[in-house]
């Protein structure tokens, strides 16, 4: 016990949300200490990470910008599955060495949310890595989880709580109780996804090239999934798909929203799907605790409204929804010793 307070004076209690579009790295008393994109810049036609391993996160992506061609940026988690252990291990050896390197007195005791759809082999592979990356103690838990403890639901106690963490990559429904996921459901219907249907619905109407990039600004500056009060418009450029060239044409709001409607529609079924599936008692419990959205997703124009008109249930946005999984990494450290014992007994599994 004392051996155990002694140890904790040196070393941290470390974080992590590995998801699909951005990593965040918490650490207890300090809040988010790291927050890079889940991206790794590799010479193309290989999985040979740059600069010693030292290409990941915002260096990753500085360099795309400057030496296109030869290199290419991977996101190897990019569908919630891994898609490359390899690169993965270095992006989270990376991201654990960069936050544990200007505090390195002991090695760190690490929480990783990984996403609930990801199977034995891939959880094994995140719990080595992170060994590897100089971990003294390695916990998984699942995202939705993190979330729900982020967004601040009583998860531990005999109440049912929904989260809908609509991510890059995947969107994950969970419906949980005593601390343990009841239902839940991973689509890799996501942000991702979105962009697509934006840059499918500029090909098609305006017979415009643009690139992902694009299309995710235009879906956060000017996305929604329900009416505005005051619709907007943007100015869109990309490549002319007949001529070639360069230009540029206005779109408003309510075409991108007929744009969005086949994957939201998608993530709505998926939610409606886990409400069919959990037991009559946590539905009863839900009426009144409701649904709560978490991930770059739920900061959607509207989503809340439809997902509330769709189910009949109140439908609450978490507080800075894009941090949430990390946050509650962090609340989950806290009270690692309490949770220890179940965690023990899953991690005995990998
Ligand atoms: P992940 O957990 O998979 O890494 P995040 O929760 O970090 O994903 O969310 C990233 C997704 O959220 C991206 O697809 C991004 O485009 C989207 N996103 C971020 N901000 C907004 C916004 N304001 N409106 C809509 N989507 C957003
Ligand atoms: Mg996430």
């Amino acid at each position: 016990m004392i051996g155990d307070r002694l140890w904790g004076l040196f070393s941290i209690d470390m974080g992590i949300d590995l998801g699909t579009c951005n990593t965040l790295v918490c650490i207890k008393g300090e809040g988010i200490v790291l927050n890079e994109p889940s991206v790794v810049a590799v010479r193309r036609g290989t999985t040979q990470v740059l600069q010693n391993g030292n290409a990941v996160g915002l260096v990753a992506k500085e360099m795309l910008g400057k030496t296109p061609g030869s290199i290419v940026a991977i996101r190897p988690l990019k569908d919630g599955v891994i898609a490359d252990f390899d690169i993965t291990e270095a992006m989270l050896g990376y991201f654990i060495r960069k936050v544990h390197g200007r505090r390195r007195i002991a090695r760190p005791r690490v929480v990783i949310a990984i996403p609930s759809g990801i199977t034995a082999v891939e959880k094994r592979a995140v719990y080595n890595s992170a060994e590897r990356a100089g971990a003294r103690e390695v916990y998984l838990l699942e995202e939705p989880m993190a979330a729900g403890i982020g967004a601040g639901l009583p998860i531990g106690e005999s109440t049912a709580s929904m989260i809908v963490d609509i991510g890059g990559g995947t969107t994950e429904v969970a419906i949980m109780s005593l601390g343990d996921i009841a239902v839940c459901e991973s689509i890799r219907v996501a942000g991702d996804d979105l962009d697509e249907s934006i840059v499918n619905y500029m090909r098609r109407t305006y017979n415009l090239c643009i690139g992902p990039q694009t299309a995710e600004a235009i879906k956060i500056e000017i996305g929604s999934v329900a009416p505005l009060e005051q619709e907007l418009t943007r100015e869109v450029r990309g490549r002319d798909n007949v001529s070639g060239l360069p230009r540029a044409c206005t779109i408003t709001s309510e075409e991108i929203r007929e744009a969005l409607r086949e994957p939201v529609d998608q993530i709505i079924e998926c939610v409606i799907r886990t409400l069919e599936r959990a037991e009559p008692e946590l539905s009863a419990d839900l009426v009144s605790n409701g649904i709560h959205l978490a991930g770059g997703g739920a900061l959607l124009r509207g989503l809340d409204r439809v997902v509330s008109q769709s189910t009949g249930l109140t439908v609450h946005v978490a507080d800075d929804p894009l941090t949430c999984v990390a946050r509650g990494t962090a609340v989950y450290l806290e009270n690692l010793a309490q949770w220890k014992t179940t965690l023990e007994s899953d991690a005995d599994g990998y």
